[in-house]
C-alpha cells in the first residue's frame, strides 16, 4: 500500500535506528509492522497532542499505551518531577516517595493490603507469579489466549483453542520446560477453567487474567466471569491474580476492581501509576505478600525499584485523578465511541465498538466478540486503511487493530472536533479497502 503523505525526518531516524536497533524500535508494536508505513518519531507532547520530528501535530489516542491519563506534560506532574530530579535521581535506599505511593495504592484499592514497587508491568506479573508459586508450592499457571501480561517467559505461551491445552512456547527462546507449566485457555469460558482444575487438581498455583482485557483489543469479561474465576481458584487453593497494568487507575479510581468488585488475591499495576516513568507494582493479601523477601523466602529485588523520580511522577498523577477526572475521561471516551461508530455506520462498514469503562477499540466485524478467536475474525485490512487516513489527517491511533484506544482528561472539545473532522474520510477509506 502506498501512502500519499511523507515523513522524511521520521524516515531518516528510522533508517538510522534500524542499523543499531533490531527492527528500528525498542518495543515491537511501535514499528508499524501491522499497518505498514513509517513509524512517527515523536519529539514532544502537550495535553492531547503529540508533535513528530517532521513538525506535524497529532491528536493522540494512544497516550503512551495508557500512562498519560492527564495528557502530555501536565504542569503539576512536570513540576513534581523537576522537584524530585533536583534532589537526585536514585539513591538505592528507601525513600519517602515510595512509601507515599504505596500508601496511595493501598488507600485506593481495598484488596491491596501490601504492595511491592517494581519498574515495569512485566516485572510485576513475573514477580506475582513467582510469589503465587512460592506461596502455594504449586507449579502450574493458567492464562487466557489473547491476554498479554508482558514478556514473561511463562506467560508468552498462547495456544489455539481447546480444553486445558498445554502452552507451547510460541516464541523462540522460551523453552518447553518454561512454557510446559502454563495452561492456556479461551477467554470468557468458565467451563474450560473448570476442566483445567479437574485435570490438574492441587497443581495450579494461580489463574492470571487481565482484569478486563485490552491487549486483544478491548474484550470485557462476561458477567460473572471474573467472579467465577475467583470462586474456582478459592475452591482449589489456587490464587486469583488480576492483572491491572492497563486498567489500574484508569477504568475507575480503583481500576477494574472499582468496576466489578471481585476481590483478587494478588493484583499487578503499571502504566498510569508511573506518570510516564518506569514504575509498576504488585500487591494484595498481606499473608501472601509476607512470603516476599526480606519478610519471607520468595526472592524479588530491583536496583531502581521505587525510584524517587518515578514515584514522584506517579504520585502527582494519582493525586490529580479524582472523581471529576474519571467523569471527564468517561465522557470523552463515550463521545469518541459515538463519533467513530456513526462514521463507520454511515459508510456501511461492518464494525463493533467494544468498550470497558473508558477503554475502547473498534473491531471491523459485526459479529459478537468474546474472545481472541472472535477478534481474529475481523477484517483487519480495513483498520489499516482507516488508521492511515486518520494519521494523514493528524490523528494518532494505535498502529494495530488489536489494541485499546486511550484518552485523557486533556482531550478537550477542540481535540475531539479534530478527530470528528477526520472520521468521514477514514470511514470511507475503510469501506473502500480491499484485502
Ligand atoms: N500486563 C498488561 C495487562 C499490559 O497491558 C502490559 C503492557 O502493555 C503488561 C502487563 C506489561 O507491562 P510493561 O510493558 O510495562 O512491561
Amino acid at each position: 500500500m502506498a501512502y500519499s503523505y511523507e515523513a522524511p525526518v521520521s524516515q531518516s531516524l528510522f533508517d538510522r535506528a534500524s542499523v543499531v536497533t533490531p527492527g528500528g524500535v525498542n518495543s515491537p508494536v511501535r514499528a508499524f509492522r501491522a499497518v505498514g508505513g513509517t513509524p512517527r518519531f515523536m519529539v514532544s507532547g502537550t495535553g492531547p497532542y503529540l508533535t513528530d520530528a517532521d513538525g506535524r501535530e497529532y491528536v493522540d489516542l494512544v497516550c503512551s499505551w495508557g500512562p498519560m491519563i492527564l495528557g502530555h506534560s501536565h504542569p503539576e506532574v512536570i513540576a513534581a518531577v523537576q522537584e524530585a530530579v533536583a534532589r537526585g535521581t536514585s539513591f538505592g535506599t528507601p525513600g519517602e516517595g515510595e512509601v507515599a505511593l504505596a500508601e496511595e495504592i493501598v488507600a485506593r484499592i481495598e484488596p491491596v493490603e501490601q504492595v511491592r514497587l517494581v519498574s515495569s508491568g512485566t516485572e510485576a506479573t513475573m514477580s506475582a507469579i513467582r510469589l503465587a508459586r512460592g506461596f502455594t508450592g504449586r507449579a502450574k499457571v493458567v492464562k487466557f489466549a489473547g491476554c498479554y501480561h508482558g514478556h514473561v517467559d511463562a506467560l508468552l505461551a498462547a495456544a489455539g483453542s481447546g480444553l486445558a491445552t498445554f502452552g507451547l512456547p510460541d516464541t523462540p527462546g522460551v523453552t518447553g520446560a518454561t512454557a510446559g507449566d502454563t495452561v492456556v485457555l479461551p477467554y470468557n469460558d468458565l467451563d474450560a477453567v473448570r476442566a483445567a482444575f479437574a485435570a490438574h487438581p492441587g497443581e495450579i498455583a494461580c489463574v492470571i487474567t487481565e482484569a478486563s482485557p485490552g491487549n486483544m483489543g478491548v474484550v470485557p469479561p462476561a458477567d460473572g466471569f471474573n467472579a467465577g474465576l475467583k470462586e474456582l481458584c478459592a475452591a482449589d487453593g489456587a490464587l486469583y491474580i488480576s492483572d491491572e497494568v492497563m486498567t489500574g487507575f484508569r477504568t475507575s479510581k480503583a481500576g477494574w476492581y472499582g468496576v466489578d468488585g471481585v476481590r483478587p488475591d494478588l493484583m499487578t499495576f503499571g502504566k498510569v501509576m508511573g506518570g510516564g516513568f518506569p514504575a509498576a507494582a504488585f500487591g494484595g493479601r498481606a499473608d501472601v505478600m509476607a512470603h516476599l523477601a526480606p519478610a519471607g523466602p520468595v526472592y524479588q529485588a530491583g536496583t531502581l525499584s521505587g525510584n524517587p523520580v518515578a514515584t514522584a511522577a506517579g504520585l502527582a498523577q494519582l493525586r490529580l485523578l479524582d472523581d471529576a477526572a474519571y467523569a471527564k475521561i468517561d465522557a470523552v471516551s463515550a463521545e469518541l465511541r459515538t463519533l467513530v461508530g456513526d462514521a463507520l455506520t454511515k459508510e456501511g462498514v461492518a464494525h463493533t465498538v467494544s468498550s470497558a469503562s473508558n477503554m475502547f477499540s473498534v473491531f471491523f466485524t459485526d459479529r459478537p466478540v468474546r474472545n481472541y478467536e472472535d477478534v481474529k475474525q475481523q477484517e483487519a485490512f480495513r483498520f489499516t486503511a482507516f488508521f492511515h487516513a486518520m494519521l494523514e489527517q493528524g490523528v494518532y491511533l494505535p498502529p494495530s487493530a488489536f489494541e485499546s484506544w486511550f484518552v485523557s482528561t486533556a482531550h478537550d472539545e477542540r481535540a475531539i472536533e479534530r478527530v470528528a473532522a477526520a472520521l468521514p474520510a477514514a470511514a470511507r477509506a475503510a469501506s473502500e479497502a480491499t484485502a
